[in-house]
């Protein structure tokens, strides 16, 4: 996909489109070239990287989730959805890090 952003001038003013991972397409106008450009600037260095969580990867804080697999022996297994590396415990006993790579765990209610 075509990740680079185009400002087009609209009746003197200047329009910057920018396309969200859903699909659509967010437009915003600038009374000046200059903040297009620089807004434009901005948003191409964040698209580099995944469309998520860009505060939290400045702050190298990792995010995952315990997914689980299944049961064994009575005992769940889950994956990292961070790392991918799984670990076997009680559900109610879930980390709120994972101790492989060090993410930070969503816990869900319940
Ligand atoms: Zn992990």
């Amino acid at each position: 996909m075509d990740n680079k952003l185009k400002i087009r001038e609209v009746c003197g003013d200047y329009a910057l489109d920018i396309p969200f991972a859903d699909g659509s397409v967010n437009t915003i106008y600038f009374n000046s070239k200059r903040n297009a450009e620089n807004v434009k600037r901005i948003i191409e260095i964040d698209g580099s990287k995944p469309n998520h969580a860009t505060v939290c990867e400045m702050e190298e804080i990792r995010h995952g989730k315990w997914e689980f697999e299944k049961d064994i022996c009575g005992c769940a297994w889950f994956t990292c959805t961070n790392c991918h590396k799984y670990i076997i415990m009680a559900k109610h006993r879930l980390y709120p890090y994972c101790p492989y790579c060090g993410a930070k765990m969503e816990v869900e209610n319940g």
